[in-house]
Order: C-alpha cells, then structure tokens, then sequence
C-alpha cells in the first residue's frame, strides 16, 4: 500500500491530522510541526472509522482495568501484555480475537465473560454470509476454552473490585480473581468529523448507534463530501475496503468492480447478524448510581440521572448541569452513555455535535493562520 502512495499524483501526507471540515470543503489539519494549514478539495471522503464504545461499570476506573482495544493495541504495538492474569469481558469479536491471541502468547486467563446473546437465526445468519469468519470466530473460542480458561456465556459484568491482593471481577452471581480487566463494550462510528462538517446522521443501534447518512454512491447530505467505512456503520475492515474500491472507481467515473460489490453485500449481511451479539444496541446503562459515566471530570452515573430527572432533556444540557463531558475528551466516551440515560426519560436521542478543532492544537498556530470559516 506504501508503494501506492508513492504515485505522483497522491499527496500522502502521515502524521498529519484533521481538525476541522470547514464550507468547501476546505480542511484544516495539524502537521507533525503542530502546524495549522489549510486544504481545499473539490471533494471529501469521510473514512474515519470507529473507536470503541464506553459503557460504565462500577469499578470500571480502577487501575489495572482497561479498554480491551487498548490492551489489543498495547499488543500489537509494542508486543506488551499486561499483569497476569487477565481477565477478559463484554462483548464482540475483539473479545474473542484477544482472548486467542493471550492465549496462543501463554499469557494466563483468569476467565472470559460474553454478555451477548445470540440466537440461533442470527448464527444461521451470519454463518450464511460469511461461513470463514464465523469458523475463525469459533476456532479462537475452542482454543481458549481447551487450554482450560473458564468462560462465562450470556453473562454481564456487575461490578469490579480492589483488595489487597488485586482485582475482583463479578459476574452473573459469580466472582474471579484477577490482576487485570479488559472490557471490550463493542465499537461505534468516530463521527467528531461528519458531525462537524454538518453531514446528517441516522440512529441505526446494530450498527454502532449514530451513523453517517449516505446515499447509494456513499454521498453524504453535504454537497462533494462522501463517507466510507465504519464511519458509517461498524461491518469489518473487508467492508470498509470494499466500499473504498467501490466509491474510487465510481469517482473515476468507471463501474465497481463485482468482486467488490459482492464482497460488501456479504459483508452487510454478515454485520446485520452478528451485531445482535456484538452490538449492546440502545441498552440504558444499568450500572448503579456510584459508577462513573464520566471519566475525565468524575461525574458518577447518579450525578447524570439526577440532571436528567429535574429535566435536563439533552446531552448539552446535562454537560452544563454536571460537567459530564466538559473534560479532555469533550464528550467523546461519555456522550453515548449520557445520551442513552436521556433517551429513556425523553424518549429522544441527542445527536452528537462537535466543534473545530476536533482535536487539541495551540493556540499560537490558530493565531498563525489568521481568519478562518466562522463557528469556531
Ligand atoms: C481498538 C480497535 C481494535 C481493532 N482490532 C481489530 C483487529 O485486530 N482485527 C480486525 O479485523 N479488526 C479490528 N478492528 C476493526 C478494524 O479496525 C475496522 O473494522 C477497520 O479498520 C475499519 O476500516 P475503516 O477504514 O472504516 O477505519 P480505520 O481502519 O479505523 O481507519 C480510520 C483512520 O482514520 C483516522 N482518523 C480518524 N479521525 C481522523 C482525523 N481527524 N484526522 C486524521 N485521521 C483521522 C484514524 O486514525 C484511522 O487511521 C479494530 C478496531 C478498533 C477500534
């Protein structure tokens, strides 16, 4: 892929980050200088991809619990595994990929906790669609469960705690004993960019929650910018490349391929059944009042509840009421909890919104570039 960029007509700039979609569509992106400049295209393609969905869980904020994608990156980015034994819970192919994957390394597994719950129509479903990956699934199921690592099915984590000899983790009336937690609460959309560029959004749970609306050449609600990938609905990275051949040639004015068309219909297909057991869907936290919803200010779930019920009907809302969402991240984990706990008293889901810069830039090289767009 390396070697493609290298075409004279491809200016591939790494390290380089967006921070702003601005009327255009013109970008605004930091170098690795921490530079602000400005790019102007004729068109866009969104293909931000997912990050992973926070869910809270008393205890969750203990040292030695983790997000399962960052203890999968810690692995495959500088070959790190954490204190033994691990324990693995939540939900979604990650769970099981990192289990074998400990696994095959000898890394020792307290247990492994699946909360989904799927049923026979969706494994004849997903087995119909992609019979390859439901077999690989399986194979790292059976590894994990042959070198005797217990596991749970159908099973929640209640709640995580500390004593002096490590970690305790609680699930479905049973307790294991642990150094360390993964949790994995499957993935959603990475929408800071489409939402704000303005492009219109859909609420699809089985597909991550809040997705990109696009049209069936993957053109979003706004004029010249177009969305591909996750960014649109969690499916896999096969569906991603394949609506990345399929939008290139479609740009280029020339039909897709077939290989590729057919390769996203399975892979579609493939997502719709397995997101039942991937996919905790709309659920409201169930978490108890002391859990913290956010993280980077602190604010326990009791705090979020207690805005909501003296009638703070949206996410901003309930920001200003509690500073849930007001730290570092600005909402980027906490947004979907908050929001889940307004939708059950409102019956309204708050979209998420966000403002340019995305990401953190100083503000000399915002005074370097001068006037840009409005809203800022
Ligand atoms: C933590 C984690 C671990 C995963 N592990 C696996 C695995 O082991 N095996 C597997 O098959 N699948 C894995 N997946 C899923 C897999 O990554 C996706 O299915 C696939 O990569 C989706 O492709 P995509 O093109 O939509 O997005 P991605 O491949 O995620 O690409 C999106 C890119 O956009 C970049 N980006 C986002 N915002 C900006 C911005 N503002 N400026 C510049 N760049 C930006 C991101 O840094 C990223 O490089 C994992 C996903 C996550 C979140």
């Amino acid at each position: 892929m390396r070697a493609r960029f290298s075409h004279p007509a491809i200016d591939h700039r790494p390290g380089t980050e967006v921070v702003a979609v601005l009327p255009g569509p013109e970008l605004l992106v930091t170098d690795a200088d921490g530079q602000v400049r400005q790019v102007v295209a004729d068109r866009l393609v969104l293909a931000t991809g997912a990050v992973e969905r926070f869910r809270p869980v008393l205890g969750g904020d203990l040292p030695g619990v983790h997000p399962l994608g960052g203890l999968q990156t810690l692995l495959k980015g500088s070959g790190v595994t954490p204190p033994e034994p691990v324990a693995l819970a939540g939900r979604g192919p990650l769970l099981w990929l990192l289990a074998a994957q400990y696994a095959v390394l000898g890394v020792a597994l307290s247990v492994v906790i699946d909360a989904g719950r799927p049923t026979a129509a969706d494994w004849w479903a997903a087995l119909r669609s992609r019979g390859d990956l439901v077999r690989q699934g399986l194979g790292f199921v059976v590894g994990v469960i042959r070198r005797r690592v217990p596991v749970a099915f159908a099973t929640a984590v209640d709640a995580i705690q500390r004593d002096s000899r490590g970690l305790v983790v609680d699930a479905g009336g049973r307790r294991w004993r642990t150094a360390t937690v993964g949790l994995a609460h499957g993935l959603r959309p990475d929408l800071a960019l489409a939402a704000q560029a303005g492009c219109a959004l859909d609420r699809d749970p089985m597909l991550g929650g809040w997705v990109v609306r696009r049209d069936a050449c993957f053109a979003t609600s706004v004029p010249g910018i177009h969305a591909i990938g996750e960014v649109a609905g969690i499916g896999g990275a096969d569906l991603a490349w394949a609506e990345g051949l399929i939008l290139a040639t479609r740009l280029a004015a020339r039909p897709p391929p077939p290989d590729a068309l057919r390769a996203w219909d399975r892979a579609d297909r493939f997502r719709r059944a397995l997101a039942p057991w991937a996919a905790d869907g709309d659920d409201v936290p169930d978490a108890p009042d002391a859990a913290l919803g956010c993280v980077c200010e602190g604010v326990d779930l009791g705090r979020v509840r207690a805005a909501v019920a003296a009638g703070a009907a949206d996410v901003a809302t309930v920001k200003l009421a509690t500073r849930a969402g007001m730290g570092r991240c600005q909402g980027r984990y906490c947004a979907d909890t908050v929001a889940a706990i307004v939708h059950a008293r409102t019956g309204r889901w708050s979209p998420p919104s966000t403002r340019w810069p995305i990401r953190p830039v100083s503000a000399a090289a915002l005074a370097a570039m001068g006037e840009v767009g409005d809203g800022g």
